[in-house]
């Protein structure tokens, strides 16, 4: 089963969230960093990294001798990553979205694919607090890192992704970026379960919602996890912003996490806030069972394989 852990706005706790159930999994998981322009899981659950491959995309060169300059391949080009100026074919490889219609159609067979670096793959493996066995476990690690300067995220995201089935885990844990762009809906859009970290928070509301509207179209099972959930309520605010609206839509909130100052400090220790914080541990492993409840109602026959 695919576990994505995404959220509307960055900052909401995502990927403490995610270094925590990965730490406390009790089935054999892989924790899989997809948030390629900044990822930061690494800093939490301290992999040990012992693989990193370059990821490339396919884009044209040109064959000088060949080209006539007809000017095919420029008009097809959606993305105006090629053209005709005087006499010269220019290319520019940053805007080429590596679809290949190019070499595809010229006359002249003038093109052929050439490489451009996305970024790297990095694999490795972490210490997990409890697998199956009921012992600590070393358990795979992968992320994808974009390269700086680097625009365009999805495909080296389907790259690290198409690395998922090498991992022989049960459960994949995926730590989404932030947002509800294409590199978000990418993250999410194979995943069996989407779980949304939010806060109590006009802002937080204000994403939350447009992170529902975005992937519920996707018709995946999807519950809630209001981090700080206390903040207002110790401010003396009254806001219920958050909860009503999850309530109104029918989502359930799998997880309250209350604002505690141990969290944060272990959070800037690069700690899994999970292991450091006993009253987190126990919040943590009821949003495990909520996710895999929610899987399993979802897909019972791959359930029973788990
Ligand atoms: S389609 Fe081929 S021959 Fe025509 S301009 Fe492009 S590369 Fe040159
Ligand atoms: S591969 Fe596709 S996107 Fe890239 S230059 Fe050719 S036609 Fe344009």
């Amino acid at each position: 089963m695919i576990y994505a852990i995404a959220s509307g706005k960055g900052g909401t706790g995502k990927t403490t969230v995610t270094a925590s159930l990965a730490a406390l999994w009790d089935r054999p998981v892989m924790a899989v960093d997809l948030d390629v322009e900044e990822p930061n899981l690494h800093l939490f659950l301290h992999p040990e990294l012992t693989g990193e491959e370059p990821a490339l995309m396919e884009v044209p060169e040109v064959d000088t001798t060949r080209c006539t300059l007809c000017g095919q391949c420029a008009a097809f080009c959606q993305f105006k990553a090629l053209s005709v100026m005087g006499k010269k074919l220019l290319i520019f490889p940053e805007m080429c979205h590596g679809c290949g219609g190019c070499l595809l159609l010229c006359p002249e067979k003038a093109l052929s694919p050439g490489g451009r670096e996305l970024g790297q793959i990095v694999s490795g493996s972490f210490r997990t607090d409890h697998l199956s066995s009921g012992r600590p476990e070393d358990a795979p690690f992968l992320m994808g890192r974009l390269r700086v300067g680097e625009a365009m995220s999805p495909p080296l995201m389907r790259q690290v992704k198409a690395r998922l089935p090498e991992s022989g885990a049960t459960d994949i844990l995926i730590d989404s970026p932030p947002g509800v762009s294409c590199p978000a809906v990418n993250a999410v859009m194979d995943a069996d379960v989407i779980v949304l970290v939010t806060e109590p928070t006009p802002f937080g509301l204000h994403d939350f919602r447009l992170a529902v509207e975005a992937f519920r179209p996707l018709g995946k099972p999807l519950g809630a996890v209001i981090n700080r959930a206390d903040i207002n309520r110790r401010a003396g605010i009254s806001d219920t912003g958050v909860q009503d609206f999850c309530r109104a839509e029918g989502i359930p909130v799998w997880a309250e996490i209350p604002f505690n100052r141990a969290v944060a400090e272990a959070y800037s220790r690069g700690e899994v806030v999970a292991r450091a914080v006993p009253e987190l541990r126990a919040v943590i492993l009821a949003l495990m069972a909520h996710m895999q409840g929610a899987a399993a109602a979802s897909k019972p026959e791959e359930a029973d394989h788990a």
